[in-house]
């Protein structure tokens, strides 16, 4: 009777807890999650509110129109690489495109380091892009009515459409 015995029950083969996901894998994969679903958030902040389509052309630049190539489109290393500035007309692109897809990745991060590997993280996610995409439409309508351009850089010049008022 000394012969320990394994438990019949735990046939799975998981070792542990049995939840089988660590923790860091779930935080990078939540992070990277967030800078896709932040760079997708930035084409709907920038085409809803001007009534455009969110699907039917694909990325390019507002001023010279060239498609942007995938290299060109990889959320934050991109603008990092580009240094903020068009590959074609060289215009400059506003610091706030890498600092929504680096709010998103955070924030997902974040809430995957809090949830861990679980179903509650898809509606937390949800939620959460959906919170990021109010603030920053909100944010540029403040700045279109208001005329006023805090990006240190100018862009918001370009970016902020039509000048409502002086
Ligand atoms: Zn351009």
């Amino acid at each position: 009777m000394s012969a320990p015995a394994p438990a019949p029950g735990e046939g799975t083969g998981h070792e542990g807890r049995g939840v089988g996901m660590p923790v860091t894998a779930v935080v990078v994969g939540s992070g990277v999650l967030g800078l896709v679903i932040g760079s997708f958030l930035n084409v709907v902040a920038w085409r809803v509110p001007r009534g455009e389509s969110i699907n039917r052309p694909g990325s390019h630049c507002p001023v010279c129109e060239t498609p942007l190539r995938p290299i060109d489109n990889i959320p934050v290393i991109s603008w990092v690489l580009l240094c903020g500035h068009c590959r074609s007309c060289g215009t400059a692109i506003s610091l706030r495109y890498p600092l929504v897809e680096l709010s998103a990745g955070t924030l997902f991060a974040l809430l995957g380091l809090a949830i861990g590997w679980s179903w509650t993280l898809l509606p937390a996610f949800a939620a959460a892009a959906t919170a990021l995409v109010a603030v920053f439409m909100a944010g540029d309508r403040i700045r279109t009515s208001t005329g006023r351009s805090p990006d240190p850089e100018g862009a918001g010049r370009r970016w902020s459409g039509p000048r409502s008022r002086g």
